[in-house]
């Protein structure tokens, strides 16, 4: 049984699989306290594609990461608070969003359509005027004047200045602002452009003096990062510009480190958080220390982080075929999904992902196997970058059997990217907490797709 859970990676706290199991007749289970779900009959009875997403654990990295600053800020005696921002952008689906406000957390939203959010959820009543929402991205005229309506109406709203035009725009705003910095460290991440578009130089900012209702210092430099320096390094020069800029703007009193925190997609231990946080706080510490003035709160928008390890993406094998390209041949397993339409990343970004059976995963034998898509595109595939994806071998099934597999981490992003190439569906999306299934999104009909182009 060990065995079988070493060679998965389930059950692994620093692998963010600790509530993976395997039965006793090697299929995936899921545990949440002292409920257990079955993944092989959720997939049989809802049918796959299927997205099963587990606010629960959203919740509890929410928690555990409050707990782990929290501790930290005590024992340091940092004299600021640690606020939690979720990037709505890495998953704006009600059931995360909702819990993350429960537990404390705060928002970060990225459009006006996310803000709109906001606005349904404040008058639905769903939403306090204690939440903060720091708004980023390029201010469109719908979207300032969202902000104001927002504002006016008495949420806690902080847009984010990220170039001279907004700047001017924003300068008659009633309530606090921030600004973005772009550091212009290089980190390694999924985002090392050479000419970064976001933000404003150390040197355009405190060109601008005195800037009205200054609250904040913002930055984010890229998704996924490899080191713990990738998070220092930045911060180390942001509280250099943070410094120089509370002479003109002693209202000043945050610093935003933006999200990037990365997450085991490949099961390899990273970095922990609570090293990390040491060394952020440590960081401000030392910078406040030497220039003399008091240690600001400290924001971050962990949102991969957060909310990847809450979702598995479950797929049906349909067929498998073998070919060959002169002496070396190649096992290709066909999914009844789509890794372009449902799994964005794995094409976009090259996006490596954790693979396993979700059922049979007992078994003594697996094949090699590569997976491809079911659009008849040639980039509809995964490969694992060019390796393999161990599965059970299809000809030891017993009559009716199915494999189907589970890509684990899909939480983030991959449900607003999803699209519809060769108009195909995408998965049915059910929601587990506290010992109930819902259904949160039906399996898309053939009129509801077609409805999207006209039809
Ligand atoms: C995308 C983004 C985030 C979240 O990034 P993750 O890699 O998911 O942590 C946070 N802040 C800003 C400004 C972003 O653009």
């Amino acid at each position: 049984m060990k065995k079988f859970l070493k060679q998965w990676k389930l059950g692994r706290p620093e692998l963010n699989t600790s509530c993976f199991d395997i039965s006793r007749d090697g299929e995936l289970v899921l545990h949440e306290g002292n409920y257990q779900y079955n993944l092989f009959n959720l997939a049989r009875k809802f049918g796959t594609p299927l997205e099963a997403a587990f606010p629960f654990i959203v919740e509890q990295r929410l928690d555990d990461l409050k707990d782990i600053f929290n501790r930290s800020i005590k024992a340091f005696r940092y004299r600021g608070k640690f606020f939690y921002h979720y990037p709505m952008k890495a998953s704006q689906n009600k059931e995360y969003v909702l819990p993350i406000l429960s537990e404390g957390g705060n928002l970060e939203v990225t459009s006006a359509n996310e803000l709109w959010l906001v606005k349904r959820m404040w008058e639905q009543e769903q939403f306090s005027s204690r939440i903060r929402v720091i708004c980023n991205g390029p201010k469109t005229n719908q979207y300032l004047s969202l902000i104001s309506e927002l504002r006016d109406k008495g949420l806690n709203i902080t847009p984010i200045i990220e170039d001279k035009f907004e700047l001017a725009a924003l300068s008659t705003f009633r309530g606090d602002v921030g600004i973005r910095l772009d550091p212009q460290v290089r980190v390694h991440g999924h985002w090392d452009k050479k000419f970064n578009r976001f933000g404003l130089t150390a040197e355009e900012i405190l060109s601008f003096g005195r800037i009205r209702n200054l609250k904040l210092l913002h930055y984010h430099t890229s998704k996924q990062l490899e080191y713990v320096e990738d998070i220092v390094g930045p911060l180390k020069k942001a509280m250099q510009v943070y410094v120089k800029l509370r002479k003109t703007n002693p209202n000043l009193d945050m610093i935003d480190l933006g999200g990037g925190m990365p997450v085991p997609f490949e099961k390899k231990p990273l970095f922990s958080t609570e090293a990390v946080v040491k060394k952020i706080l440590r960081t401000i510490m030392k910078a406040c220390e030497k220039a003399d003035i008091p240690h600001p709160d400290v924001l971050v928008e962990w949102g991969s982080y957060l909310v990847a390890p809450a979702q598995l993406t479950v797929y049906r094998v349909l067929s498998e075929k073998s070919v060959t390209n002169g002496s070396i041949a190649k096992q290709w397993y066909i999914i009844d999904g789509s890794f372009i339409n449902d799994l964005k990343d794995t094409w976009a970004i090259r996006q490596k992902w954790h693979i396993a059976p979700v059922n049979r995963l007992h078994s003594k034998r697996l094949t090699r196997t590569w997976l491809a898509g079911l659009s008849c595109d040639s980039d509809d595939k995964y490969t694992a970058g060019g390796k393999y994806i161990l599965l059970p071998p299809l000809d030891t099934l017993e009559a009716g059997e199915q494999q189907y597999l589970a890509v684990f981490d899909t939480g983030a992003y991959q449900d607003a990217l999803a699209s519809h190439h060769c108009l195909l569906s995408s998965p049915m999306k059910i929601v587990i907490q506290n010992g109930v299934i819902t259904v949160a999104r039906k399996r898309e009909t053939a009129e509801e797709v077609g409805r999207e182009f006209g039809w």
